[in-house]
Protein backbone atom coordinates (compact mmCIF):
# COMPACT_ATOMS: atom_id res chain seq x y z
CA UNK A 1 0.00 0.00 0.00
CA UNK A 2 1.12 3.43 -0.78
CA UNK A 3 2.33 5.12 2.03
CA UNK A 4 0.90 9.09 3.22
CA UNK A 5 4.30 10.38 2.31
CA UNK A 6 4.31 8.93 -0.86
CA UNK A 7 0.95 10.05 -1.77
CA UNK A 8 1.76 13.79 0.03
CA UNK A 9 4.70 14.45 -2.49
CA UNK A 10 2.82 12.82 -5.50
CA UNK A 11 0.09 15.61 -4.66
CA UNK A 12 2.56 18.22 -4.35
CA UNK A 13 4.71 17.40 -7.70
CA UNK A 14 1.30 16.35 -10.05
CA UNK A 15 -2.15 17.24 -8.79
CA UNK A 16 -3.46 20.78 -9.35
CA UNK A 17 -6.50 21.21 -6.93
CA UNK A 18 -9.35 23.55 -7.73
CA UNK A 19 -9.86 26.59 -5.78
CA UNK A 20 -6.06 25.93 -3.90
CA UNK A 21 -3.85 28.75 -3.44
CA UNK A 22 -1.00 27.11 -5.62
CA UNK A 23 1.91 28.27 -4.49
CA UNK A 24 1.33 27.93 -0.61
CA UNK A 25 0.89 24.21 -1.30
CA UNK A 26 3.44 23.42 -3.61
CA UNK A 27 5.66 25.15 -0.81
CA UNK A 28 3.81 22.77 1.80
CA UNK A 29 2.38 25.36 3.67
CA UNK A 30 -1.06 23.82 3.58
CA UNK A 31 -1.82 20.41 4.28
CA UNK A 32 -2.73 17.40 1.89
CA UNK A 33 -5.75 15.72 3.31
CA UNK A 34 -6.78 12.74 1.74
CA UNK A 35 -9.64 11.25 2.61
CA UNK A 36 -10.29 7.13 2.99
CA UNK A 37 -13.53 6.34 3.68
CA UNK A 38 -16.72 7.86 5.36
CA UNK A 39 -19.88 6.75 6.44
CA UNK A 40 -23.21 8.65 7.87
CA UNK A 41 -22.17 12.19 8.01
CA UNK A 42 -18.73 11.31 9.22
CA UNK A 43 -15.47 11.27 6.40
CA UNK A 44 -12.07 9.61 7.77
CA UNK A 45 -8.41 10.09 6.60
CA UNK A 46 -6.13 8.00 5.98
CA UNK A 47 -4.42 8.53 9.60
CA UNK A 48 -7.65 7.00 10.65
CA UNK A 49 -8.84 10.75 11.95
CA UNK A 50 -12.39 10.96 11.59
CA UNK A 51 -14.49 14.58 11.07
CA UNK A 52 -18.46 14.84 11.40
CA UNK A 53 -18.96 16.93 7.93
CA UNK A 54 -21.04 19.23 8.60
CA UNK A 55 -21.05 20.52 5.07
CA UNK A 56 -21.78 17.19 3.14
CA UNK A 57 -18.71 17.78 1.16
CA UNK A 58 -19.37 20.86 -1.14
CA UNK A 59 -23.16 20.38 -0.02
CA UNK A 60 -23.62 17.74 -2.10
CA UNK A 61 -23.81 14.30 -0.07
CA UNK A 62 -27.43 14.43 0.95
CA UNK A 63 -28.32 11.39 1.79
CA UNK A 64 -25.29 11.21 3.59
CA UNK A 65 -21.81 8.55 2.36
CA UNK A 66 -21.33 5.09 2.18
CA UNK A 67 -25.08 4.30 0.65
CA UNK A 68 -24.71 0.80 -0.32
CA UNK A 69 -28.55 0.92 -2.04
CA UNK A 70 -26.47 3.66 -4.76
CA UNK A 71 -23.14 2.01 -4.53
CA UNK A 72 -24.97 -1.29 -6.15
CA UNK A 73 -26.95 0.22 -8.63
CA UNK A 74 -23.74 1.93 -9.59
CA UNK A 75 -22.09 -1.15 -9.75
CA UNK A 76 -25.00 -2.92 -11.46
CA UNK A 77 -25.30 -0.37 -14.15
CA UNK A 78 -21.18 -0.07 -14.93
CA UNK A 79 -21.73 -3.84 -15.38
CA UNK A 80 -24.68 -3.93 -17.58
CA UNK A 81 -24.07 -1.33 -19.67
CA UNK A 82 -21.56 1.13 -18.77
CA UNK A 83 -22.18 3.82 -21.25
CA UNK A 84 -24.14 4.32 -24.42
CA UNK A 85 -24.75 8.19 -25.77
CA UNK A 86 -27.98 10.01 -26.21
CA UNK A 87 -27.62 12.06 -29.41
CA UNK A 88 -30.27 11.56 -31.66
CA UNK A 89 -32.72 9.72 -29.71
CA UNK A 90 -30.41 7.24 -28.09
CA UNK A 91 -30.58 6.35 -24.23
CA UNK A 92 -31.06 3.98 -21.69
CA UNK A 93 -33.70 3.20 -18.92
CA UNK A 94 -31.82 5.32 -16.12
CA UNK A 95 -31.37 7.78 -18.04
CA UNK A 96 -35.19 7.86 -18.97
CA UNK A 97 -36.45 6.63 -15.77
CA UNK A 98 -34.48 9.57 -14.04
CA UNK A 99 -35.95 11.87 -16.40
CA UNK A 100 -39.13 10.83 -15.82
CA UNK A 101 -38.75 11.12 -11.77
CA UNK A 102 -36.90 14.41 -11.92
CA UNK A 103 -40.08 15.97 -13.55
CA UNK A 104 -42.69 14.12 -10.89
CA UNK A 105 -40.65 16.10 -8.31
CA UNK A 106 -40.22 19.47 -10.40
CA UNK A 107 -42.59 22.16 -9.71
CA UNK A 108 -45.45 22.48 -12.26
CA UNK A 109 -45.21 23.42 -15.44
CA UNK A 110 -41.73 22.21 -16.41
CA UNK A 111 -41.36 20.08 -19.48
CA UNK A 112 -37.91 18.31 -20.22
CA UNK A 113 -34.81 17.75 -18.32
CA UNK A 114 -31.66 17.87 -20.52
CA UNK A 115 -28.85 16.01 -18.76
CA UNK A 116 -25.24 17.36 -18.26
CA UNK A 117 -22.56 16.38 -15.71
CA UNK A 118 -21.63 19.61 -13.34
CA UNK A 119 -23.49 22.44 -12.17
CA UNK A 120 -21.50 24.44 -14.44
CA UNK A 121 -21.93 22.83 -17.49
CA UNK A 122 -26.05 23.16 -16.35
CA UNK A 123 -25.74 26.67 -16.46
CA UNK A 124 -23.77 26.77 -19.77
CA UNK A 125 -26.46 25.02 -21.42
CA UNK A 126 -29.16 27.18 -19.93
CA UNK A 127 -27.56 30.05 -21.56
CA UNK A 128 -27.48 28.81 -24.62
CA UNK A 129 -31.15 27.44 -24.18
CA UNK A 130 -32.17 31.67 -23.68
CA UNK A 131 -30.49 32.73 -26.60
CA UNK A 132 -31.82 29.95 -28.78
CA UNK A 133 -34.80 30.65 -27.50
CA UNK A 134 -35.01 34.94 -28.19
CA UNK A 135 -33.50 33.92 -31.72
CA UNK A 136 -36.12 31.46 -32.74
CA UNK A 137 -38.84 33.96 -31.28
CA UNK A 138 -36.97 36.80 -33.64
CA UNK A 139 -35.72 38.56 -30.60
CA UNK A 140 -31.94 38.38 -31.53
CA UNK A 141 -31.31 42.02 -29.08
CA UNK A 142 -32.84 39.90 -26.12
CA UNK A 143 -29.56 38.57 -24.71
CA UNK A 144 -28.18 39.84 -21.78
CA UNK A 145 -28.68 38.01 -18.99
CA UNK A 146 -29.03 39.76 -15.00
CA UNK A 147 -27.25 37.79 -12.33
CA UNK A 148 -26.96 39.26 -8.49
CA UNK A 149 -23.76 40.14 -6.73
CA UNK A 150 -23.05 37.11 -4.41
CA UNK A 151 -24.59 34.84 -6.49
CA UNK A 152 -22.69 31.54 -7.75
CA UNK A 153 -23.81 29.70 -11.05
CA UNK A 154 -20.08 28.10 -11.69
CA UNK A 155 -16.57 28.69 -12.84
CA UNK A 156 -17.15 28.52 -16.60
CA UNK A 157 -16.19 31.41 -19.35
CA UNK A 158 -19.93 31.93 -19.05
CA UNK A 159 -20.89 30.75 -15.62
CA UNK A 160 -17.61 32.19 -14.23
CA UNK A 161 -19.02 35.78 -15.08
CA UNK A 162 -22.75 35.22 -13.87
CA UNK A 163 -20.57 34.21 -10.23
CA UNK A 164 -21.18 37.52 -8.66
CA UNK A 165 -17.74 36.76 -6.43
CA UNK A 166 -14.55 38.96 -7.11
CA UNK A 167 -12.78 35.29 -5.97
CA UNK A 168 -14.07 34.01 -9.45
CA UNK A 169 -12.97 36.61 -11.38
CA UNK A 170 -9.65 37.76 -10.17
CA UNK A 171 -6.90 38.23 -13.12
CA UNK A 172 -9.34 35.81 -15.56
CA UNK A 173 -10.52 38.48 -17.88
CA UNK A 174 -13.90 36.69 -17.95
CA UNK A 175 -16.54 38.62 -20.35
CA UNK A 176 -18.72 40.48 -18.08
CA UNK A 177 -21.04 41.25 -21.32
CA UNK A 178 -23.96 40.39 -21.57
CA UNK A 179 -24.22 39.68 -18.11
CA UNK A 180 -25.57 41.98 -15.62
CA UNK A 181 -25.30 42.42 -12.17
CA UNK A 182 -27.85 43.70 -10.07
CA UNK A 183 -27.95 43.99 -5.74
CA UNK A 184 -28.04 40.94 -3.96
CA UNK A 185 -30.81 40.08 -0.98
CA UNK A 186 -28.39 39.89 1.48
CA UNK A 187 -30.26 42.21 4.48
CA UNK A 188 -27.56 41.59 7.00
CA UNK A 189 -24.67 42.96 4.84
CA UNK A 190 -26.41 45.25 2.12
CA UNK A 191 -29.28 47.15 3.88
CA UNK A 192 -28.89 50.31 5.99
CA UNK A 193 -28.78 48.82 9.44
CA UNK A 194 -32.18 51.07 10.19
CA UNK A 195 -33.63 49.70 6.88
CA UNK A 196 -37.02 47.68 7.52
CA UNK A 197 -36.83 44.13 5.72
CA UNK A 198 -39.61 45.06 3.46
CA UNK A 199 -37.80 48.60 2.60
CA UNK A 200 -34.52 46.53 1.27
CA UNK A 201 -37.14 44.30 -0.54
CA UNK A 202 -38.32 47.52 -2.57
CA UNK A 203 -34.82 48.68 -2.75
CA UNK A 204 -33.52 45.84 -5.15
CA UNK A 205 -36.90 45.47 -6.48
CA UNK A 206 -35.66 49.33 -7.91
CA UNK A 207 -32.15 48.04 -8.33
CA UNK A 208 -33.51 46.33 -10.59
CA UNK A 209 -36.19 48.11 -12.40
CA UNK A 210 -33.73 50.88 -13.01
CA UNK A 211 -31.27 48.49 -14.68
CA UNK A 212 -33.74 47.40 -17.20
CA UNK A 213 -35.06 50.40 -17.29
CA UNK A 214 -31.09 51.57 -18.28
CA UNK A 215 -30.57 48.76 -20.73
CA UNK A 216 -33.84 48.48 -22.29
CA UNK A 217 -36.12 45.56 -21.64
CA UNK A 218 -35.95 44.48 -25.10
CA UNK A 219 -32.40 43.37 -24.48
CA UNK A 220 -32.64 41.37 -21.34
CA UNK A 221 -33.40 38.07 -21.47
CA UNK A 222 -33.11 36.38 -18.64
CA UNK A 223 -32.54 36.40 -14.49
CA UNK A 224 -30.42 33.83 -12.92
CA UNK A 225 -30.86 33.43 -9.24
CA UNK A 226 -30.39 30.77 -6.18
CA UNK A 227 -33.42 30.49 -3.89
CA UNK A 228 -31.44 30.90 -1.26
CA UNK A 229 -27.90 32.31 -1.81
CA UNK A 230 -25.22 29.47 -1.46
CA UNK A 231 -21.68 30.25 -1.74
CA UNK A 232 -22.19 34.07 -1.20
CA UNK A 233 -22.85 33.97 2.22
CA UNK A 234 -25.79 31.53 2.67
CA UNK A 235 -28.55 33.99 2.60
CA UNK A 236 -32.14 33.57 2.96
CA UNK A 237 -34.06 35.67 0.69
CA UNK A 238 -35.67 39.03 2.97
CA UNK A 239 -39.82 37.88 3.30
CA UNK A 240 -41.53 38.88 0.05
CA UNK A 241 -38.25 38.91 -2.10
CA UNK A 242 -39.02 36.47 -5.01
CA UNK A 243 -42.76 37.28 -5.28
CA UNK A 244 -41.82 41.06 -5.94
CA UNK A 245 -38.76 40.18 -8.30
CA UNK A 246 -40.95 37.94 -10.63
CA UNK A 247 -43.55 40.59 -11.04
CA UNK A 248 -41.09 42.52 -12.33
CA UNK A 249 -39.77 39.55 -14.83
CA UNK A 250 -43.19 38.96 -16.22
CA UNK A 251 -43.79 42.59 -16.75
CA UNK A 252 -41.08 42.88 -19.28
CA UNK A 253 -41.18 38.94 -20.53
CA UNK A 254 -37.85 38.20 -18.66
CA UNK A 255 -37.21 34.41 -18.41
CA UNK A 256 -36.24 33.27 -14.51
CA UNK A 257 -33.65 30.63 -14.40
CA UNK A 258 -33.98 28.73 -10.58
CA UNK A 259 -30.13 28.00 -9.87
CA UNK A 260 -31.55 24.85 -7.53
CA UNK A 261 -28.11 23.16 -7.41
CA UNK A 262 -27.63 23.21 -3.92
CA UNK A 263 -31.72 23.55 -2.91
CA UNK A 264 -32.49 21.44 -5.50
CA UNK A 265 -34.07 17.78 -3.80
CA UNK A 266 -34.57 18.69 -0.30
CA UNK A 267 -32.31 21.13 1.48
CA UNK A 268 -34.31 23.36 2.46
CA UNK A 269 -36.65 20.73 4.06
CA UNK A 270 -39.05 20.74 0.44
CA UNK A 271 -38.15 19.27 -3.10
CA UNK A 272 -37.03 22.41 -4.80
CA UNK A 273 -36.57 26.18 -3.58
CA UNK A 274 -38.68 27.28 -5.93
CA UNK A 275 -41.48 25.60 -4.30
CA UNK A 276 -40.54 27.02 -0.93
CA UNK A 277 -40.73 30.12 -1.82
CA UNK A 278 -43.44 30.23 -4.52
CA UNK A 279 -40.92 30.97 -7.74
CA UNK A 280 -42.53 30.24 -11.46
CA UNK A 281 -38.90 29.50 -12.96
CA UNK A 282 -38.72 29.03 -17.08
CA UNK A 283 -35.55 26.79 -16.36
CA UNK A 284 -34.05 25.46 -13.17
CA UNK A 285 -30.70 23.96 -12.92
CA UNK A 286 -29.56 20.77 -11.12
CA UNK A 287 -26.94 19.07 -9.81
CA UNK A 288 -25.36 18.40 -6.29
CA UNK A 289 -28.35 16.51 -4.40
CA UNK A 290 -29.40 14.90 -7.37
CA UNK A 291 -26.97 11.91 -7.09
CA UNK A 292 -25.81 13.14 -3.83
CA UNK A 293 -22.62 13.18 -5.75
CA UNK A 294 -22.41 9.51 -5.52
CA UNK A 295 -21.69 9.87 -10.02
CA UNK A 296 -21.51 13.17 -11.43
CA UNK A 297 -24.68 14.37 -12.95
CA UNK A 298 -26.36 17.74 -13.39
CA UNK A 299 -29.79 18.93 -15.69
CA UNK A 300 -31.64 21.49 -16.80
CA UNK A 301 -35.32 21.31 -16.54
CA UNK A 302 -37.09 23.32 -19.39
CA UNK A 303 -39.99 24.79 -18.82
CA UNK A 304 -43.08 24.36 -20.96
CA UNK A 305 -43.08 28.53 -22.70
CA UNK A 306 -39.39 27.64 -23.39
CA UNK A 307 -39.87 23.78 -24.63
CA UNK A 308 -42.74 24.77 -27.59
CA UNK A 309 -40.11 27.49 -28.93
CA UNK A 310 -36.78 24.86 -29.16
CA UNK A 311 -39.32 22.51 -30.45
CA UNK A 312 -40.48 25.10 -33.29
CA UNK A 313 -36.29 26.03 -33.66
CA UNK A 314 -35.57 22.75 -34.20
CA UNK A 315 -38.21 22.29 -36.75
CA UNK A 316 -37.25 25.47 -38.62
CA UNK A 317 -33.18 24.82 -38.99
CA UNK A 318 -32.50 21.44 -37.92
CA UNK A 319 -31.55 19.05 -34.68
CA UNK A 320 -30.34 21.65 -31.75
CA UNK A 321 -26.66 21.85 -31.95
CA UNK A 322 -25.87 21.61 -27.98
CA UNK A 323 -24.46 17.63 -26.48
CA UNK A 324 -21.97 16.27 -23.97
CA UNK A 325 -20.27 13.04 -25.03
CA UNK A 326 -21.38 12.46 -21.27
CA UNK A 327 -25.11 13.92 -21.48
CA UNK A 328 -27.11 11.40 -19.32
CA UNK A 329 -24.24 9.25 -18.36
CA UNK A 330 -26.14 5.84 -17.44
CA UNK A 331 -23.92 5.54 -14.20
CA UNK A 332 -25.03 9.08 -13.36
CA UNK A 333 -28.46 8.50 -14.23
CA UNK A 334 -28.43 4.93 -12.13
CA UNK A 335 -26.86 6.84 -9.06
CA UNK A 336 -29.52 9.19 -9.66
CA UNK A 337 -32.48 6.95 -9.54
CA UNK A 338 -31.33 5.44 -6.57
CA UNK A 339 -30.97 8.44 -4.87
CA UNK A 340 -33.95 9.88 -5.77
CA UNK A 341 -35.85 6.77 -4.33
CA UNK A 342 -33.11 6.46 -1.18
CA UNK A 343 -34.18 10.36 -0.41
CA UNK A 344 -38.20 9.48 -0.20
CA UNK A 345 -37.44 5.98 1.68
CA UNK A 346 -35.64 8.00 4.24
CA UNK A 347 -38.28 10.64 4.82
CA UNK A 348 -35.07 13.01 4.08
CA UNK A 349 -36.97 16.26 3.26
CA UNK A 350 -38.85 16.50 6.64
CA UNK A 351 -35.48 15.33 8.75
CA UNK A 352 -34.34 18.61 6.86
CA UNK A 353 -37.33 20.70 7.66
CA UNK A 354 -37.79 19.35 11.57
CA UNK A 355 -33.46 18.70 12.30
CA UNK A 356 -32.92 21.92 9.98
CA UNK A 357 -34.97 24.20 12.06
CA UNK A 358 -33.64 21.90 15.52
CA UNK A 359 -29.87 23.03 14.06
CA UNK A 360 -31.14 26.27 13.13
CA UNK A 361 -32.66 27.56 16.27
CA UNK A 362 -29.81 26.07 18.34
CA UNK A 363 -27.22 27.75 16.55
CA UNK A 364 -28.73 30.65 17.37
CA UNK A 365 -28.97 30.15 20.98
CA UNK A 366 -25.47 28.79 21.16
CA UNK A 367 -23.48 31.90 19.31
CA UNK A 368 -25.93 34.09 18.63
CA UNK A 369 -25.34 36.63 21.78
CA UNK A 370 -21.83 36.42 21.50
CA UNK A 371 -20.20 40.40 20.68
CA UNK A 372 -18.89 39.36 17.80
CA UNK A 373 -21.44 37.18 15.74
CA UNK A 374 -23.41 39.63 14.07
CA UNK A 375 -25.82 37.09 12.64
CA UNK A 376 -26.96 33.73 12.31
CA UNK A 377 -29.45 32.70 9.46
CA UNK A 378 -30.71 29.73 7.89
CA UNK A 379 -33.40 27.73 6.25
CA UNK A 380 -33.96 24.08 6.51
CA UNK A 381 -30.24 22.53 6.43
CA UNK A 382 -28.73 25.57 5.70
CA UNK A 383 -27.09 27.68 8.81
CA UNK A 384 -24.41 30.28 8.32
CA UNK A 385 -22.75 32.89 11.45
CA UNK A 386 -21.44 35.59 10.45
CA UNK A 387 -18.78 37.76 12.44
CA UNK A 388 -18.36 41.02 12.93
CA UNK A 389 -15.76 43.47 14.73
CA UNK A 390 -18.57 45.24 16.16
CA UNK A 391 -21.83 44.43 16.35
CA UNK A 392 -23.52 47.60 16.96
CA UNK A 393 -21.82 49.65 14.42
CA UNK A 394 -21.88 46.11 11.93
CA UNK A 395 -18.50 46.85 11.40
CA UNK A 396 -16.92 43.75 9.67
CA UNK A 397 -13.15 42.76 10.00
CA UNK A 398 -10.59 43.35 7.91
CA UNK A 399 -10.11 40.32 5.68
CA UNK A 400 -6.53 39.75 5.95
CA UNK A 401 -7.54 39.09 9.54
CA UNK A 402 -8.92 36.23 8.29
CA UNK A 403 -11.39 35.00 11.18
CA UNK A 404 -13.51 33.10 8.77
CA UNK A 405 -10.95 30.74 8.44
CA UNK A 406 -9.65 30.92 12.35
CA UNK A 407 -12.92 29.71 13.02
CA UNK A 408 -13.05 27.03 10.51
CA UNK A 409 -9.64 26.13 11.47
CA UNK A 410 -10.63 25.78 15.02
CA UNK A 411 -13.97 23.80 14.54
CA UNK A 412 -11.49 21.44 12.38
CA UNK A 413 -9.57 20.86 15.62
CA UNK A 414 -12.55 19.81 17.51
CA UNK A 415 -14.08 17.27 14.70
CA UNK A 416 -16.48 19.53 12.82
CA UNK A 417 -16.37 20.43 9.21
CA UNK A 418 -17.65 23.79 8.66
CA UNK A 419 -17.15 25.96 5.67
CA UNK A 420 -15.32 29.13 5.60
CA UNK A 421 -17.52 30.85 2.88
CA UNK A 422 -14.92 32.48 0.23
CA UNK A 423 -16.16 36.18 0.55
CA UNK A 424 -16.64 37.68 4.23
CA UNK A 425 -16.15 35.78 7.70
CA UNK A 426 -19.09 33.06 7.53
CA UNK A 427 -18.54 29.87 8.45
CA UNK A 428 -21.07 28.02 6.51
CA UNK A 429 -23.19 24.69 7.69
CA UNK A 430 -25.18 22.67 5.12
CA UNK A 431 -24.73 18.79 6.25
CA UNK A 432 -26.49 15.73 4.90
CA UNK A 433 -29.87 15.43 5.07
CA UNK A 434 -30.23 12.44 7.28
CA UNK A 435 -28.32 14.59 10.11
CA UNK A 436 -29.81 13.49 13.49
CA UNK A 437 -30.40 15.79 16.47
CA UNK A 438 -27.38 14.89 18.58
CA UNK A 439 -25.47 15.19 15.57
CA UNK A 440 -26.58 18.79 15.49
CA UNK A 441 -26.14 19.17 18.86
CA UNK A 442 -22.11 17.95 18.36
CA UNK A 443 -21.80 20.77 15.58
CA UNK A 444 -23.22 23.35 17.71
CA UNK A 445 -20.63 22.53 20.59
CA UNK A 446 -18.04 22.26 18.69
CA UNK A 447 -18.73 25.57 16.83
CA UNK A 448 -19.45 27.47 20.43
CA UNK A 449 -16.18 25.94 21.53
CA UNK A 450 -14.42 27.04 18.14
CA UNK A 451 -16.12 30.40 18.35
CA UNK A 452 -14.68 31.17 22.19
CA UNK A 453 -11.18 29.61 21.56
CA UNK A 454 -11.04 32.50 18.42
CA UNK A 455 -12.76 35.51 19.50
CA UNK A 456 -12.95 35.28 23.11
N1 LIG B 1 -24.75 26.74 -9.04
C1 LIG B 1 -24.72 26.75 -7.70
C2 LIG B 1 -25.84 27.41 -6.97
C3 LIG B 1 -23.67 26.15 -7.01
O1 LIG B 1 -23.63 26.20 -5.68
C4 LIG B 1 -22.66 25.53 -7.74
C5 LIG B 1 -21.48 24.80 -7.06
N2 LIG B 1 -21.25 25.08 -5.76
C6 LIG B 1 -22.72 25.54 -9.13
C7 LIG B 1 -23.78 26.15 -9.75
C8 LIG B 1 -21.65 24.93 -9.97
O2 LIG B 1 -21.67 23.56 -9.83
P1 LIG B 1 -20.36 22.68 -10.20
O3 LIG B 1 -19.34 23.00 -9.16
O4 LIG B 1 -20.89 21.29 -10.14
O5 LIG B 1 -19.95 23.07 -11.55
Amino acid sequence: MLTNDQLAKWDREAFFHPSTHLAQHARGETPTRIIKTAKGVHIEDRDGKKMLDAFAGLYCVNVGYGRTEIADAIAEQARELAYYHAYVGHGTEASVTLAHMVLERAPAGMSKVYFGLSGSDANETNIKLIWYYNNIRGLPEKKKIISRWRGYHGSGVMTGSLTGLETFHNKFDLPRAPILHTEAPYYFRRADMNMSEEAFVSHCVSELEAMIEREGADTIAAFIGEPVLGTGGIVPPPAGYWEAIQKVLNKHDILLVADEVVTGFGRLGSMFGSDHYGMKPDLITIAKGLTSAYAPLSGSIVGDKMWKVLEQGTDENGPIGHGWTYSAHPIGAAAGVANLKLIDELGLLKNAGDTGKYFNDAMRQAVGNHANVGDVRGEGLMCAVEFVADKDSRTFYDPSQKIGYQVAAALAAEGVIGRAMPQGDIIGFAPPLCLTREEADTVVGAMQKAVKSVLG
